[in-house]
C-alpha cells in the first residue's frame, strides 16, 4: 500500500507530524522530490529535529527511508543531517537511489550569484543552488550518484559541464572561475560519504511493493509551489505534486492509493508573489505569534512568514492537483483567541466572484471575498475526540470540509507528536 502525504498550499502546513505519525506504520519513507530547501519539524522522544533532506522515518528502527531519484541531493547537508541524529543515538536505515543526481556546490555559487545579478527583481530563492541544479538535471549536464563512483567518467563530465560553467562565470557574472581538479575531488569526497547508502532503490521498491510493505512518499512544500500548476514563477523547481512519485521515486502510478494532503487552519507564505487572503499589521503580527513555531518562521529559512486566512479557493485547488483521498487539517489551536474568523469563499477579479482558482495574469489582481466564522474562544489543546472539540470549532472544520471537497480525516490541535484528532 502506498500513501503520499503532501501539502495543499505554500509549504509549512504541519506536513511533519501527520508524515511522522504514518511514518510510524511505514515500513519505507521515501522522499521524491525537492532537496534540503525546505524541511520539516518532527518532535519526539529523541527531541526536536527539523529534517531538510531526511525522510521522516529516520527516528523509526523498523524503517527504510529513501532518498528517491527526483531529490536535489546536497551531500554536506545529508551528512550533517546525518551527525545530528547521530549526537541523539538514533542511526537510520538509509538508502539512495543510484539514480539521485548530486547539488554541487556551484550550484548553490549559481544561485547566490543570480539573485546577486537581479538585484531588486530577484525571486527570494533560499540560494541553496535547488533552481541550478534542476535546470542542470533537464539540460542533460547534472551528475547522477552512481557517476561519483567511476572517475574517468566524471572527470570528463567535469570538464565539459565546467567549460560552459566557467565563461558564465566570466562573462556574466564577473566571478572567479571553477577548478576542475578541485570541483573533481571534492565531488570524488562525496561519493565516499554516500558509498554506503547508494543502490538500485527502483528495484528494491519493486520487491517492496511485492511484498505488500506499506510506502510513504513525502512530499516537500505544497500544490501552490509546483511549477506547473502552483504559481509560476513563485515556485519551486521540482513538482511537488503526490503524482510525481510515480517519477521522484518510480512507484507505478496506479500503487498511490491514498493521498493526504495537509492544510493549515489559517494560510502562511514564505517569499514572494501572489497571497490573495494575507492581511497585515497587528492582527498578522498576533496571528504569528500565536502560531509559535508554526507561525513565526520558515523551518529551513528561517524567515518570517506572511500571514493569512484560511483560503478555500486556494486550498480546494491544491487539494484537486494533489488527487487528494482526504485531508488533515492541522494547527486548529492557533485560531483559539478569534472572536470571529474571516475564511476566504471566492476571488473578486474585476467585479466577478469565482471559486475556480485563475492563472497569475488573474491572480494577481484577486481580492478575497470573506464569509466570518464564529470563533469558539478557548484553547483546544489536549482535546483527544472530534466530538469534544467546541461547537464552534467543529463548524469551523464542517464548513471548510464542504468548500474544498474532500474529507477531514485528521485534525491537528498542537506541535506534539499525539496532538492528532482522527475523526
Ligand atoms: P511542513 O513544512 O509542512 O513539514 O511543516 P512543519 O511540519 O515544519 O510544521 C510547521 C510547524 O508547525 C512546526 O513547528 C510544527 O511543530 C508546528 N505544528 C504542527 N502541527 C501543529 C498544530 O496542530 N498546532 C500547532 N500550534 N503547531 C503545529
Amino acid at each position: 500500500m502506498v500513501r503520499a502525504i503532501v501539502g495543499a498550499n505554500w509549504g509549512d502546513e504541519g506536513k511533519g507530524k501527520i508524515t511522522d505519525m504514518f511514518a510510524e506504520k511505514s515500513d519505507i519513507v521515501i522522499r521524491f522530490q525537492g532537496g534540503s530547501n525546505a524541511g520539516h519539524t518532527i518532535i519526539n522522544e529523541y527531541g526536536k529535529f527539523a529534517l531538510h533532506l531526511l525522510p521522516s522515518g529516520v527516528c523509526y528502527k523498523h524503517t527504510m527511508n529513501i532518498i528517491g531519484n527526483g531529490v536535489a541531493l546536497n551531500i554536506p547537508n545529508l551528512m550533517n543531517e546525518l551527525k545530528s541524529l547521530g549526537e541523539r543515538g538514533i542511526t537510520p536505515n538509509i538508502m539512495i537511489s543510484e539514480r539521485t543526481q548530486i547539488l554541487t556546490p556551484y550550484h548553490v555559487l549559481f544561485d547566490v550569484y543570480e539573485e546577486e545579478r537581479l538585484g531588486a527583481k530577484q525571486f527570494g530563492s533560499t540560494k541553496s543552488g535547488i533552481a541550478p541544479f534542476y535546470s542542470d538535471k533537464y539540460s542533460k549536464i547534472g551528475i547522477q550518484a552512481a557517476d561519483l563512483f567511476y572517475p574517468q567518467r566524471l572527470r570528463e563530465k567535469l570538464e565539459n559541464i565546467l567549460e560552459v560553467k566557467n565563461l558564465i562565470l566570466k562573462y556574466i557574472y564577473n566571478k572567479p572561475e571553477l577548478d576542475v581538479d578541485e570541483v573533481y575531488e571534492q565531488l570524488i569526497s562525496y561519493g565516499e560519504m554516500i558509498r554506503p547508502y547508494v543502490t538500485n532503490v527502483f528495484e528494491y521498491l519493486q520487491q517492496a511493493l511485492k511484498d505488500g510493505k506499506n510506502i510513504l512518499l513525502e512530499g516537500q512544500l505544497g500544490s501552490l509551489r509546483d511549477p506547473d500548476f502552483g504559481i509560476y514563477p513563485y515556485s519551486t523547481s521540482s513538482s511537488t505534486l503526490a503524482g510525481f512519485g510515480t517519477v521522484g521515486a518510480g512507484i507505478p502510478p496506479h500503487e498511490i492509493k491514498n493521498v493526504t494532503v495537509v492544510s493549515k487552519a489559517y494560510s502562511s507564505a514564505v517569499g514572494a508573489g501572489p497571497f490573495v487572503s494575507e492581511f497585515f499589521g497587528d492582527e498578522a503580527e498576533e496571528l504569528r505569534k500565536r502560531g509559535g513555531d508554526a507561525g513565526e518562521y520558515g523551518a529551513t529559512t528561517g524567515r518570517p512568514r506572511r500571514m493569512g486566512w484560511f483560503d478555500c479557493v486556494a486550498s480546494r485547488y491544491g487539494c484537486k492537483v494533489q488527487g487528494a483521498t482526504e485531508v488533515a487539517l492541522t494547527c486548529i489551536d492557533v485560531l483559539g483567541y478569534l472572536d470571529t474568523i474571516p475564511v476566504c469563499v471566492g476571488y473578486d477579479i474585476d467585479g466577478e466572484i469565482t471559486k475556480s482558482f485563475p492563472v497569475n495574469a488573474l491572480l494577481e489582481k484577486a481580492k478575497p471575498v470573506f464569509e466570518y466564522l464564529p470563533g469558539w474562544k478557548c484553547d483546544v489543546r489536549g482535546i483527544t475526540k472530534f466530538e469534544d472539540l467546541p461547537e464552534n470549532c467543529r463548524k469551523y472544520v464542517e464548513f471548510i470540509e464542504r468548500e474544498i471537497e474532500v474529507p477531514i480525516k485528521i485534525v491537528t490541535n498542537g506541535p506534539k507528536r499525539h496532538e492528532i484528532i482522527i475523526k
